[in-house]
């Protein structure tokens, strides 16, 4: 990101990543309307929201349960519209909250969370779409089940009658993220899921064109992040 990047406001922000992704969709024969933008907000102030929901951004993401039951109330009581995306892990003692605060959850990655979210969306009417997490790159670190456990995953979210809706995946750092989100793709296609939620402010363009549905995009439209607090 350049010093002129930083310079723009976030309607010129969000107008340049919106030009980006039609762009890449164009290029790969896609209609850019199969292609969400989700702006990634953790670690935002509601002073620096405000500015892109004025734009016209109505999709935002944030990857902690308790940061977002702070921030977002006051901001949907004025707007209504928004849709908010869970794109962080989430533990399973959160799992009501989450589903009562979120409309997609995109890290939905081991059996013991099916099961909470199961038991929180029989207390509710609510039906966040859900997306499984694959560690997509085999890191020890990383969240998300195994590639070898994504069958058994589906198996255990329809036997507890959850709808999974597709696949998420944050390919390893410093690598050429295309091979992974191609893996991704396929996986989500042998199982007959139609969402890809793949492609953050480095390689949004490129998980277009391999297919996403979902691109998460936090410092190209906020510039760059402080480092998060320590919890
Ligand atoms: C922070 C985050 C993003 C956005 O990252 P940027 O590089 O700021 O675009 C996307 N996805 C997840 C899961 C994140 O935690």
């Amino acid at each position: 990101m350049t010093t002129g990047d930083i310079l723009q406001g976030p309607g010129e922000r969000l107008a340049m990543v919106r030009e980006a992704m039609a762009r890449a969709g164009k290029l790969a024969g896609r209609d850019p309307a199969d292609c969400e933008l989700i702006a990634i907000s953790k670690t935002r102030d509601a002073g620096a929201i405000q500015p892109l929901i004025d734009a016209g951004q109505r999709i935002f993401g944030e990857n902690r349960v308790q940061e977002a039951q702070r921030k977002w109330p006051a901001l949907q009581a004025d707007n209504p519209d928004i849709e908010l995306h869970l794109v962080g892990q989430l533990q399973s003692n959160k799992a009501e909250e989450a589903v009562a605060l979120f409309d997609a959850i995109h890290a939905v990655d081991r059996p013991s969370l099916i099961k909470a979210l199961a038991k929180a969306l029989a207390k509710t009417d609510r039906r966040p779409v859900l997306f499984i997490q694959v560690n997509i790159g085999e890191e020890e670190q990383k969240g998300g089940c195994a590639i070898a456990d994504l069958p058994v995953l589906l198996e255990r979210a329809d036997a507890a009658g959850l709808e999974i809706a597709g696949l998420m995946c944050i390919p390893p750092n410093g690598l050429e993220p295309a091979p992974y989100f191609a893996l991704l793709a396929k996986l989500a296609g042998d199982h007959g899921l139609p969402r890809l939620s793949m492609g953050m402010s480095s390689d949004y363009e490129t998980a277009i064109k391999c297919g996403a549905t979902h691109v998460r995009v936090g410092t190209a439209l906020f510039g760059p992040r402080e480092p998060a607090p320590l919890s």
